[in-house]
């Protein structure tokens, strides 16, 4: 589905330090990846060249066994990725409902109720609702996507542990009920130990630690 093949990368300004040296992992459909490390290991870095947002300076990413290049990266990243951030990045000036639109075709209102947000909720303004509930919009909106793979980082990051666990729970569903592939960068131990898969970036490597 998402394959990374020999992928190499390092920040132009900063040559020295390569941030993942010829990196090769094949993610799946269905199935929930949580990838760990330090602080600046590189994670952000790895699942922008995932997401289309940055390009690889050796090897690829491909999607479907096609180099994401070849179609675009604004293809790639309209059509096959969603994103989900730890800061939400919802539209603030917009209601939730609205924002949830803006994510792609699928029912709004459906997604709403399958995330736990109430319909007293839905024509306010999004900035209206808690953090918990804002990431859960935030999720609602991704999942109005058609696209197959799901990527976010850090996603409870801003959460209390109980609204995390809430969230863990919506994204682990998005991979097994709809079949999605979803990818979750994450410092925290309680969440990485819910995912089938889990994969740790360290000195450049990427290893499969589960
Ligand atoms: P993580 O998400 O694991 O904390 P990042 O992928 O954000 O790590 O960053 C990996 C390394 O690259 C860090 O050392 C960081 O300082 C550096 N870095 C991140 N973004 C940039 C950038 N735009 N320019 C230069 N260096 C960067
Ligand atoms: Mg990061």
């Amino acid at each position: 589905m998402l394959e990374v093949k020999n992928v190499s990368y390092y920040y132009k300004t900063k040559r020295e330090k390569m941030i993942l040296n010829d990196v090769s992992v094949n993610f799946e459909n269905g199935i929930f990846y949580t990838i760990i490390g330090p602080s600046g290991s590189g994670k952000t870095t790895f699942l922008s060249l995932l997401a289309g947002l940055d390009t690889a300076i050796k090897g690829e990413v491909l999607y479907n066994g096609e180099d994401i290049t070849k179609k675009g990266l604004n293809y790639h990243r309209r059509h096959n990725i969603s994103l989900v951030f730890q800061n939400y990045n919802l539209i603030d000036y917009l209601t939730t409902i609205e924002n949830v639109k803006l994510g792609g075709n699928q029912d709004a209102e459906e997604l709403l109720k399958e995330v736990g947000i109430g319909k007293e909720y839905w024509n306010r303004n999004v900035l209206q609702l808690s953090g918990g509930q804002q990431q859960r919009v935030a999720i609602a909106r991704a999942l109005a996507s058609d696209a197959q793979v799901l990527l976010a980082d850090e996603p409870t990051g801003n959460l209390d542990e109980r609204t995390a666990d809430e969230i863990i729970e919506l994204l682990k569903k998005t991979a097994h009920d709809l079949g999605k592939c979803v990818i979750v960068v994450t410092h925290s131990k309680h969440l990485s130990e819910e995912a089938d898969k889990v994969l740790e970036i360290k000195d450049g490597a990427v290893y499969s630690i589960r």
